[in-house]
């Protein structure tokens, strides 16, 4: 085990052998670590973020509206007001004397000059200190102007990025069931935990409504007040990304009767798991399973003579997967298998016990397992375990870069579509172009541990 752990950080590190143990999770970031979280506010914004015709305003100084300005590459089939970062911009006086009434004129404001179908507000680190009701101010203004004025409450300090998803659905939960469910048929669904990256989510529904099955909302990918206010109408929840979204999903079920799976889109395995499992929920339409099993084999017969193409030149390379939620993890893992890379270094920001456990069971021997993570273990790994290629998000691109090795991009920020059978093409075409990349013979790869190479 690497000697640059912080001894309070070395139960969230494990390699995998025969004999290994379990692994410490679901705990605050250690002080100091610089861990790669994000924080509760950003969680709450990541998952509201493409409710398209909401208005979004951030009570906090502008620096937790700059952090977060078009967060996501989603897109929207119609409005973009989500692409506008609106913030209260509190100042040191709003600070000592209170900011509930700048945020109550700047709603009044933004909302009679956007006409949105409803307002989030989020609550940041500031305003938490400072104690302003945004419930208070949220309730006041939603009287006057007729619209749903949904206070977020995502004060940054208050726990992990998880604590942000959970209020985010909170949010949410607030609008689910205020719409007309008459028009909703029996072979409907909701799907939970896609953002429509790069157009990911229509591509999921054109797959669903082939197998002849209505989506009612997408939450929140292409998202629209309309659409979430009347989903409490479908017969099942399916949720991807099960970190951020299954809290919404075990509130329908316990609110509207409606039962919820997990499924994943990433991968050829997974993504037609995911059309299987849904075709056999509707067991009494068993025309629903025939018509996926057509789904699924016209979509791979496309794209498998490309895929061979990629194994003959990728098989043997190594790589170092570090996501937000594990579930993305073993999806990855899988995928990369199947043009025959291994993954060495295998982590997450907000896996539970459980996802660990079955990370663990996926991962090859030897393999280093993490939770929580910061740059210099992330390095030092990376290094020592001689991986060509890291997947992560935008705060692991510069360590990639630093240590001489390819980079692909997995996360909320980028503009290529990864899900789906298409998706699965465009992500092996971004892992060959990165790893066999020609810049990568005038750059130095660093070979051994940290401690020699800096
Ligand atoms: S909410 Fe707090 S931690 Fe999050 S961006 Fe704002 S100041 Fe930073």
């Amino acid at each position: 085990m690497s000697s640059l752990l912080l001894n309070e950080r070395k139960d969230q590190v494990m390699i995998k052998t025969e004999n290994s143990g379990s692994i410490s999770c679901e705990k605050t970031s250690l002080a100091g670590s610089v861990s790669q979280r994000a924080c509760v506010f950003c969680g709450s914004r990541v998952v509201l973020y493409p409710v398209a015709d909401a208005l979004h305003i951030v009570h906090g100084p502008i620096g937790c509206a700059s952090f977060t300005w078009d967060i996501r590459g989603s897109l929207s089939s119609g409005p973009e007001l989500h692409r506008l970062s609106f913030s209260t911009d509190l100042q040191e006086k709003d600070v000592i004397y209170g900011g509930e009434k700048k945020l109550e004129s700047a709603l009044e404001k933004l909302i009679a000059e956007h006409k949105p179908k409803a307002a989030f507000v989020f609550a940041t680190c500031i305003t938490g200190i400072i104690g302003d009701d945004i419930g208070a101010v949220c309730k006041k203004v939603s009287d006057k102007v007729g619209i749903q004025v949904i206070p977020v409450h995502s004060e940054g300090f208050k726990g992990t990025k998880k604590d942000g998803y959970k209020a985010a659905c909170d949010a949410l939960a607030k609008i689910v069931g205020t719409g007309d469910t008459s028009n909703v048929p029996k072979l409907s669904i909701n799907i939970l935990g896609e953002f429509n990256l790069a157009g990911e989510a229509w591509l999921i529904q054109n797959y669903y409504e082939r197998m002849g099955i209505e989506v009612v909302s997408i939450m929140t990918g292409d998202g629209r007040v309309e659409k979430i206010a009347k989903s409490h109408g479908a017969s099942l929840n399916v949720v991807q990304c099960s970190g951020s979204l299954t809290y919404l999903a075990k509130h329908m079920e316990k609110e509207y009767g409606i039962p919820h799976m997990r499924v994943s889109y990433f991968g050829i395995e997974d993504m037609s798991k995911a059309l299987y499992d849904v075709a056999d929920f509707f067991s009494d339409y068993p025309e629903v399973r025939e018509k996926a099993e057509k789904v699924v084999s016209e979509e791979i017969s496309k794209i498998m003579p490309e895929i061979t193409k990629y194994r003959q030149a990728l098989s043997g390379k190594r790589a170092a997967v570090y996501v937000g939620g594990a579930f993305k993890a073993f999806s990855l893992i899988k995928a990369l298998r199947l043009i025959g890379m291994s993954v060495v270094v295998a982590g997450s920001q907000t896996g539970n016990k459980s996802d660990y456990e079955q990370l663990k069971m996926l991962c090859d021997p030897g393999c280093v397992i993490l939770d929580d993570s910061n740059p210099l273990e992330l390095s030092n790994f990376v290094i020592e375990k001689g991986a060509d290629l890291f997947i992560g998000g935008v705060k692991e691109r510069p360590i990639a870069y630093k240590i001489g090795i390819g980079f692909c991009d997995h996360n909320h920020e980028r503009k290529i579509g990864l899900a789906g059978y298409e998706g699965m093409i465009n992500f092996f075409k971004e892992v060959y172009s990165s790893v066999m990349s020609p810049v990568w013979k005038f750059v130095p790869r660093k070979f051994g541990t940290l401690r020699e190479v800096i």
